[in-house]
Order: C-alpha cells, then structure tokens, then sequence
C-alpha cells in the first residue's frame, strides 16, 4: 500500500513538473511516533503494547487522520495510511494534513477494563503530540466514539482545559457533529450524482447499482441512492450477497433482517462476493475491503462505472486495466473523502463552539463533494487522464504550492 501510493505520487508529481526533492518531501511523512504502553492485563501480569501515531503532513494545517486498534497495525502501514489522509483532505480541499495512528492488539483479546486503560494509556502518550491546532484524532478499524471519549479525556486532563476539537468521531453528547455517521456513504451518492450529471445527460432514466459491502458506509450508500430513485439490485456482506434483477431491494427491509437474523433473508437470488463484482450493472460500488478488483477478475468486470468507496479496492493493474477500457473510476481518495468532509466540519463546530443542524452538515457536505468532484472531473477532462491521476495531481499542486523556496 505504501509502495503504490509513493508511485502514484513520484509520477503525478514528475507529470506536473515537480523537482525530485519536492517530490521526496512530500512523500517523507514529517514525524513517526512509537510508543510502549505498559498495559497491566487483568492477572496482573504487565505487557508492553506497541503503537505508532503517524504524522505525515502539516504543509495545509494540522494532521487529520483515524486511529486504529488492530493486531497487523505497523510503523508502514500507519505511514502509508496517512500519506493518503494528506492527498486524501487535498483532494477534499479541507484545511488539513494527514495523520494515522494505531495500537497493535487485538481489542476482542481484551477485557473491558483492559481496553479502556491501554485506550488511557494511549491517550496520555499522544498529549505532547496532539491538539485541535497540532493533530486530529479520528476513529477507524476497531475504535469508535468511547474510544474517543476516553483518549479526550486523558488529553483535557493533562491539558487543564475543555478542548472538544482535539478528537473528531465523538457522539453527539460529547461534541459531535450530527450527519457524520451517514457521511461517507452519503457523499459517495454525491460524488455519483455529479458523475451522472456530467456523462449522462438522460438522467431521468434509473441506473442500476451493485454494492459488496453492507456496514455503514454501504449502507447508507444504498440507503441514498435508492432515495434518489436510483435501482439497488444487488447488496452484499462478508457471508454473501442477495441480486434481485426486476423488483427493487428495499434497503431498509434488509437492513433490518441483517439486524435481527445476521442474514439478508429471500429477497433475491443468493449470490457471493465474486458473482456481485462481476454482474452486469451500470455502477459498482465496492465498499468492504481493499484489493478486490485484481488481474484474476478485472477482464470479467461489466460495470461502466465504479464508486471506490472502500479504501484501495482495485490494484493498479486493474485500475489501468479497467481506465483503459473506459470505465469511469470515482477514486478513493474522492469517493469516500464524506467522512473526513464531516470530521472537518465537526473540528469546526468544535473549535467555535457552536453546532450546526443536520441540514446545515449535509448542505456544507454537498458543497465541499460537488466542489471537490468538479474540482478532479475537469482536470481528469482537459489532461485526458483518468480520475485518479487528475485526482492525485491536483492533491500535490496544493500540497506543493506551500513548500517555499
Ligand atoms: P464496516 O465494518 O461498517 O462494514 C464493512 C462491511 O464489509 C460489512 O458489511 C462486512 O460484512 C463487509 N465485508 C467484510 N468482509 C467482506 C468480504 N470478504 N466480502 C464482502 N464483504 C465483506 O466498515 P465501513 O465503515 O463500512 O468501511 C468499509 C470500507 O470503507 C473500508 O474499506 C473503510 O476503510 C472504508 N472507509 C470507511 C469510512 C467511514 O467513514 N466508515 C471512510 C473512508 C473509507
């Protein structure tokens, strides 16, 4: 992941001109954290718990990125994740640079006093580090709003004050903002919606969608697209999907079967993950995992259009593939950029100390997404490269223009 995304950097910034050493700063992340926390299990033993807080770049303001809990958690894998953050709130144009943290454990091991005082624990360590005008802590894989309480906790403690902005992901009781559970998936449905406004000038006749992934960024994807009047024919999670060519799948039923019965019920014909990315629809939506449009089943894809919404879910052989077959692409760092759109605004609110309506959330999150999508349509169109390319050169022009000297 690290590799690809420095490649796709080196050669978006040589394409643009930009000197090698430009280039390596903005690849070199600025400062990486690495922590022992001295965690006393509930035996009374003490292990010492490895985790990392990567802080890659402060070029365009203070470092944005999520904090995972996660055994496979590495020194690279932070690295690589926050280098993304920074093209990812470029792309997004928001005033931040890109962070990521994580803690290397497994928090289903843990028991619940455990995972509170190694999350403390944590928390004190980043303190020197962090803060609503230095770097923005975030929920990712395995943590969530009370993983966020505790760490601000342990931050406001050692700080003496009341600093709400110093974490986003918070619930709403603790400074949260509404409309940011819905936002990645929302935004997606923006991020479509100007795509069709561009390449489909019918845009009264439905389109149909596919979706591998159920949890809350495909969800609320399918949840808005169908509101939109758009036809779901096929969902999917982790045991497999339900594909329903004539009627319509009525997201919120299924939705509610997954929560009462862990399955999708007989509202379709069963399908699994594989036949779901390959039916012939006219946009795929892959919201689950990275790396699932490979070499092996690139040749088979029929969508004329895919929503990247999971992080990284086609590989580069593929995505070359596929862009020069004419697919059109949504990239990551574009499609699923809602949820930090929302975090920006939460950091926000949280800095002036006044909360907004959810209408005024979703209305500043359909700006800044239609902003951002015409922002990488047009130079994709006049550079006649695709999503991603435009995408990540736009991200380093910015990044780039504040490097003086
Ligand atoms: P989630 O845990 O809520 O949901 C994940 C979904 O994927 C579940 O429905 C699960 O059953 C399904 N899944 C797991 N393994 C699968 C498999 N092998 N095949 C098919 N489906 C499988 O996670 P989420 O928050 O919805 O995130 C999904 C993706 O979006 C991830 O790649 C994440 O990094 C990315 N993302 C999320 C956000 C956000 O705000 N939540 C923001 C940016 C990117």
């Amino acid at each position: 992941m690290l590799d690809s995304a420095r490649t796709l950097i080196r050669e978006a910034g040589a394409s643009l001109g930009l000197s090698k050493s430009i280039i390596e700063q903005i690849i070199s992340p600025e400062r990486v954290i690495e922590f022992s926390l001295p965690l006393k299990r509930d035996d009374g033993t003490v292990e010492m718990i490895t985790a990392y807080r990567s802080q890659h770049s402060s070029l365009r303001g203070p470092y944005k990125g999520g904090i995972r809990f996660h055994p496979n958690v590495s020194r690279e894998e932070v690295i690589a994740l926050s280098t993304l953050m920074s093209i990812k709130c470029a792309v997004a144009s928001i005033p931040l640079g890109g962070g990521k943290g994580g803690v290397v454990i497994d928090p289903k091991k843990l028991s619940p006093r455990e995972l509170e005082q190694l999350t403390r624990l944590y928390g004190r360590a980043l303190t020197p580090f962090i803060g609503e005008s230095k770097d923005i802590p975030a929920p990712d894989v395995n943590t969530n709003s009370q993983i966020m309480k505790w760490l601000l906790e342990e931050y406001e403690l050692i700080q003496g004050k009341k600093e709400p902005a110093a974490f986003t992901g918070k619930a709403i009781k603790d400074g949260g903002s509404l409309g940011r559970e819905e936002a990645t998936g929302y935004g997606g449905v923006i991020a479509l919606e100007e795509l069709l406004k561009h390449t489909k000038p019918n845009k009264h006749s439905p389109i149909t969608i596919a979706i591998q992934g159920f949890g809350n960024v495909g969800y609320y994807f399918a949840e808005a697209a169908a509101r939109n009047g758009h036809r779901v024919v096929a969902v999917s999670d982790s045991r497999g999907g339900i594909y329903s060519e004539k009627d319509l799948l009525d997201i919120r039923r299924l939705a509610e079967g997954k929560r009462k019965n862990g399955t999708f019920g007989e509202y379709g014909a069963h399908i699994t993950n594989e036949e779901l990315l390959t039916l012939p629809v006219d946009v795929l939506v892959p919201a689950a995992l990275e790396g699932v449009i490979t070499a092996v089943n690139m040749e088979s894809i029929q969508a004329k259009i895919i929503v990247e919404m999971a992080n990284g879910p086609i590989t580069e052989e593929a995505r070359q593939y596929l862009s020069k077959k004419g697919t059109i692409i949504i990239p990551d760092v574009l499609a699923n950029a809602g949820g930090v759109m929302v975090s920006y605004l939460e950091w926000v609110q949280g800095k002036q100390g006044y909360w907004w309506s959810y209408e005024e959330v979703m209305q500043k999150l359909q700006t800044l997404m239609e902003t951002a999508f015409v922002d990488v349509w047009d130079r994709a169109q006049k550079g006649h490269e695709d999503m991603k390319t435009a995408a990540f050169k736009g991200a380093l022009e910015r990044i780039a223009s504040q490097i003086s000297g």
